[in-house]
């Protein structure tokens, strides 16, 4: 199964035009967040996403939660993943989206830990989030601070799903880490095609 991962494009025509490219060649496409910038762009960023493809898609914390899911409702295609997971192929895919307080969607580390605790023991689970590990690569600021979430953190270590893939740190994409047996990864803008065999 080809899933395309992308995160943060922040109403970049260029790496919209390449997620839209690429989203022809994967079996589905996963959207972990910031498709609009300061709560501006969601709509106009997804109607050029809309390419025949599967989206499961979670809201940033640059995003308006509430548009998402209803622009999610009205679209046969687009899957609001925020709190839910979807099974295919038998890999389960967990939602955790939004951010720390500050931008439209904030989550607070009380509320992901509850949204968390719905995916505790769901099998060959692949964590999606918009906002990574707390201390880790994947959550490193070039000024050397950490900013993910400690709630992601304490799951990881926990439950040890079979990969985390996240967006938000900008300056991390592409990184890669590792927290105990789960490689955490950071996907960017223009895209990370992953074959995930069951
Ligand atoms: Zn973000």
């Amino acid at each position: 199964m080809k899933i395309l991962f992308f995160a943060d494009l922040h109403q970049d025509s260029g790496a919209i035009s390449q997620i839209a490219v690429l989203l022809k060649d994967v079996d589905y496409g996963f959207g972990l967040g910031d498709y609009a910038s300061f709560g501006t762009g969601l709509q106009d960023t997804l109607d050029h996403l809309d390419v025949g493809k599967e989206l499961y898609l979670l809201p940033g914390n640059h995003d308006d939660a509430e548009e998402l899911k209803i622009i999610c409702l009205e679209h046969d295609r687009f899957h609001y993943l925020h709190g839910e997971h979807i099974t295919l192929d038998k890999i389960t895919f967990g939602g955790l989206g939004g951010g720390l307080p500050g931008l439209p969607f904030a989550v607070t580390e009380e509320n992901a830990r509850r949204i968390l605790e719905r995916f505790y023991y769901l099998e060959n689970l692949i964590l999606c989030t918009h906002t990574p590990p707390y201390g880790t690569n994947v959550d490193l600021t070039w000024n050397g601070s950490h900013i993910g979430y400690h709630s992601v953190r304490d799951f990881v270590i926990e439950v040890q799903p079979l990969g985390v893939y996240s967006g938000h740190v900008h300056e991390a994409e592409g990184k890669t880490d590792w927290l105990k047996g789960t490689e955490l990864v950071v996907v960017g803008r223009y895209g990370l095609i992953v074959d995930i065999d069951s």
